[in-house]
This record gives structure tokens, sequence and C-alpha cells, in this order.
């Protein structure tokens, strides 16, 4: 998979990609990232990539031509009938469709080259969105000054369910909303910690009872903290 972000704050992304998972990831060869500065596509002098809004009022909205001219050098064209099978162009916004797990796995399993863009302001040009865009999608309901937090929880979310990016030591089946539950407990050494103590359950070595236990208090730890997990209340998990 190949992943390239567009951004007025490239160095916003630093080291932020050179650790566990996404680390190993890169490093195996099952994806690469590189993350791009808007700028370097602005046309004129000063290279502006934002401007006043149309019909006026506060703020600034981040331009169309230069994210046109990125999408057209990394793509080859900006129609997006055109674009190569398993071709992403994901625009981060409040307004699009809620990451979920579903979300990100559909995304690691059907997409090779994902694009993102970040913005920043009051948002993007809109016809960035009509045209250029395949997906439109939010990290929760609530709004940042950016994108760039946004594109960086969508890659590791999706990075950690390549496959073979965890290892052969653990797997994402169990993990949180992969199967509309949330995870088990976990507990590590010691076994007495200032006088708290694990389950006994997990230290008699029974695979077929730890299995059960696990099972229950994943689904207790459901009942109690999301219910809508249960009732389909949360659409797509
Ligand atoms: N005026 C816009 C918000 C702009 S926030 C609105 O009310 O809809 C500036 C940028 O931050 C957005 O363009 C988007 O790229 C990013 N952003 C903010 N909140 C986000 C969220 N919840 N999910 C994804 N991106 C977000």
């Amino acid at each position: 998979m190949k992943i390239d972000v567009l951004t007025i704050f490239p160095e916003f992304f630093g080291q932020v990609f050179d650790f566990g998972i996404i680390r190993r990831a890169k490093g195996a060869g099952l994806v690469s990232i590189n993350v791009h500065d808007i700028r370097e596509f602005a046309t004129d002098k000063h290279k502006m990539t934002d401007d006043r809004p149309f019909g006026g009022g506060d703020g600034m909205v981040m331009k169309a031509e230069p994210i046109f001219l990125a999408i057209e050098q990394l793509l080859g064209t900006t129609e997006r009938e055109k674009y190569p099978p398993g071709t992403k162009v994901i625009l981060l916004s409040p307004q699009g469709r809620p990451l979920k797990q579903l979300v990100a796995q559909e995304l690691a399993d059907d997409a090779e080259h994902i694009i993102m863009i970040c913005g920043r302001y009051e948002g993007v040009d809109e016809r960035v969105n009509d045209a250029l865009v395949t997906d439109e999608i939010s990290i929760g309901d609530y709004v940042m000054s950016g994108g760039e937090p946004a594109a960086i929880v969508l890659t590791d979310a999706i990075v950690r369910l390549l496959p073979e990016a965890l290892g052969s030591e653990t797997s994402a089946e169990n993990d949180s909303f992969s199967n509309g539950l949330l995870d088990c407990p976990h507990y590590t050494r010691p076994a007495d910690f200032r006088g708290m103590s694990v389950p006994e359950v997990l230290l008699n070595g029974n695979h077929a009872e730890i299995e059960k236990w696990r099972h229950e208090k994943a689904l207790e730890k459901t009942k109690r903290l999301r219910p809508d997990l249960l009732t389909g209340e949360n659409g797509d998990t």
C-alpha cells in the first residue's frame, strides 16, 4: 500500500510514523508513507495556499489549484473516473463518514494507493470535494484546527490491519470493535500487585475456561461501557 499525505504543515508529521507497528510495516515493505507540502504546488509568487472566502465572513479557505496540481502529479489525472483501480482520495473533514473499525478494515482490504488531504482554516474549497475526493472521512463529532491529526489516526488504524503488520504473535481479531465487542481485560506479571490479584482463571492454564472467561468479560465490559454496540444503534462498527 502507498499512502501520500497532502498538508501545508509537513513538519507536523516529524517521526510520527517511525514507531511500533507502523515502523515495522514500513520496514517490511507493507506500506510506504510520504508527506507532501501543498505549498510546493502553489503557482503564484507568494506560494499562497489559502485565500479569503467568497461571500465574505471570517477565516480563510484552502485554494483548489495547489491541491489539483498535487493530485495531478501523484495520479497523472484529476478526473476521478481515470484514477487507477484501488485509488482513494480522502478528504479529512468533520463532515465526512465517521471513522469506524469497519471503515479502516475496508480501506486496508481494498485500497492500494491512498491520498489524504488535510484541511486547515475554514476548510478546503468545495470543488476539491466535488471533483477529486472519493471518500470524505471524519474521526469524530468535534472540530479540530487541522486535518493532520486525523490523517495520523486514519493511517495508524489502516496500517495495523494490513496483512502481516501485527506479526504472528498478535492479531486484530479480538481487538475492540472487530467482532462487535470491546476487548477483554488484560493482565501481566506480577500475579499479585499491591494487594490486587489477577483473576484466578487466567493462572490455571485451562485454555477453554480462559476463552470462556475472556468472552464473558468482553461482553460485560461492552454492556457497561458501550451498550450501543450490542443494540446496533452504532451503525457500522
Ligand atoms: N469549517 C469546517 C471545519 C474546518 S476545521 C466545518 O465546520 O465543517 C479545519 C480542518 O480540520 C478541516 O478542513 C479538516 O481537514 C480538519 N478537521 C477538523 N475536524 C476534523 C474531524 N473531526 N475529522 C477529520 N478532520 C477534521
